[in-house]
């Protein structure tokens, strides 16, 4: 949804954390004596010991959403022939994270050589990790390769044919997941199915792409054919539309099987469950709603073609690490602009802003934020908080019901950040990136750490100190 940056209203205040999972707020997150505890531990405990902007994931937050999508497919599929949850790192990545999600039983999407190394130093296995990606680097390939990942998502035909001619000059067989386009396309509540596929991403099936991609993937020596791969879009909020994709998909399966004689033993379908930012967002599908639908459209289309079932994967990210991250801010300047004869607009100025999280600004994402350090008096006045950077549309939220007494030093919380903020993050107006701080139990500890103004002079050639 795009809401005009300058609409008077909706404006409302951030909900009160209520300990659901139901998000905005990560479910530890409580208000007690007026201040925020995430984890357990005091906004102003974390303030205190790594300053703001700081990204504070919900360890506990992130395993449970993390277990609840395995379990969901498991048991979903415990009757067909199993089910694989791949975390999709792009979501947000470090060693910490990586271990935990490998603990948890998930196994790990990556797409780039960077998502990989650390995938490997956090213990992962070759058959632990999958790679994407629509311009893999030979040496990508070379390393996937040499690792024997569980599988290569392949994008194109180029691309097929050069992971061909790499394994066959290391002697090895490359274990091949087709990305294929189903002519659907979501995010939000609506879906379309087109037949034009007008994007970088996939081999079309009514292009017939997909198809010749599949001969020449079982007709070479170098190459097995273990997949089809189908992802439609991110915060999907429907249901049916993976239903849609899913169909299409098994009806190439069903193709492959009787003109090939090659029953392909796995279906990806791919992330983009979506997640609630705002108070205004509807509470997305549970994990088990979409296992479900998923076993039902697979149940049904095995009865129907006598085919041997697939195990089905899925790769989730920000429904696993979206809703498990708040990022803390602290309030430098405020000021008021009237907007006409009755309404006027706070601006309250935070320490961060499009350079830890660029999606306002990238896609006019909305988020809310609620005061965190103590309970805040005052009427609510429609506010828009901006970040320090040099760029009117340096926006953190657009439209937010804030307490009037909102001053320099208060600390802002603003939920549902711990997906694509860290890792969108920039050195914009060279501001260091934020660190990101783990919570458990009472304690805090750090995944990544702040950067500094020194590590981003240690890149600069010509600096001496
Ligand atoms: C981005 C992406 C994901 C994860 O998407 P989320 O919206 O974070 O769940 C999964 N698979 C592929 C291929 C992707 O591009």
């Amino acid at each position: 949804m795009s809401h005009s940056h300058n609409d008077i209203q909706p404006a409302f205040p951030a909900p009160e954390p209520d300990g659901s999972m139901a998000g905005p707020w990560s479910h530890t997150v409580r208000r007690e004596n007026g201040e925020l505890r995430v984890g357990g531990v005091k906004v102003s405990q974390l303030v205190a010991a790594y300053g703001t902007p700081l990204y504070v994931i919900d360890e506990e937050d992130f395993r449970t959403r993390a277990r609840r999508w395995v379990v969901a497919m498991n048991t979903s599929f415990a009757d067909l022939a199993g089910a694989r949850v791949f975390y999709a790192c792009k979501a947000l990545m470090s060693v910490g994270i990586a271990r935990w999600v490998l603990e948890d039983g998930l196994a790990l999407d990556t797409c780039s050589e960077g998502e990989f190394v650390t995938a490997l130093a956090a213990g992962a296995k070759g058959h632990d990790i999958g790679l994407h990606g629509n311009n893999k680097s030979e040496r990508e390939i070379m390393m996937a390769l040499e690792h024997n990942i569980s599988h290569m998502v392949v994008d194109s035909m180029a691309e097929l044919r050069l992971v061909e001619r790499i394994a066959e000059n290391l002697g090895k067989r490359a274990n091949i997941v087709l990305r294929v386009t189903a002519g659907v396309h979501a995010g939000g509540h609506e879906f379309i199915s087109t037949a034009h596929e007008d994007q970088k991403f996939g081999l079309s099936i009514q292009a017939g792409q997909a198809w010749e991609a599949a001969q020449a993937t079982v007709a070479s020596p170098h190459l097995e054919l273990v997949g089809l791969h189908s992802h439609i879009g991110s915060q999907i909020l429907s249901v049916d539309a993976f239903s849609v994709a899913a169909q299409a998909v098994l009806d190439l399966r069903a193709c492959i099987h009787n003109e090939l004689a090659c029953t392909v033993p796995e279906l990806d379908l791919g992330g983009g469950y979506g997640i609630r930012y705002t108070g205004a967002d509807a509470t997305p599908p549970e994990p088990e709603a979409y296992a479900e639908l998923l076993a039902t459209v697979v149940r049904a289309h095995g009865e129907k073609t006598g085919i041997a079932h697939p195990l089905v994967s899925i790769e989730p990210g920000r429904s696993i690490v979206g809703p498990a991250g708040l990022t803390l801010y602290t309030v430098g300047t405020t000021k008021n602009v009237q907007l006409d004869d009755t309404h006027s607009r706070r601006y309250v100025s935070v320490d961060g802003g499009m350079s830890d999280n660029i999606r306002p600004a990238l896609y006019d994402a909305q988020y809310t934020v609620a005061v965190a350090n103590r309970e805040a008096r005052g009427e609510g006045t429609l506010s828009r908080v901006v970040g320090k950077h040099c760029e009117s549309g340096d926006i953190v939220v657009h439209n937010v019901e804030l307490p009037a007494d909102v001053t320099a030093g208060d600390i802002l919380a603003t939920p549902a950040t711990g997906a694509y903020g860290r890792v969108m993050a920039s050195n914009y107006n060279m501001l260091s990136r934020p660190g990101v701080v783990a919570v458990h139990d009472g304690s805090s500890r750090v995944l990544i750490r702040r950067e500094t103004v020194a590590d981003q002079l240690a890149l600069d050639a010509d600096y001496q100190a």
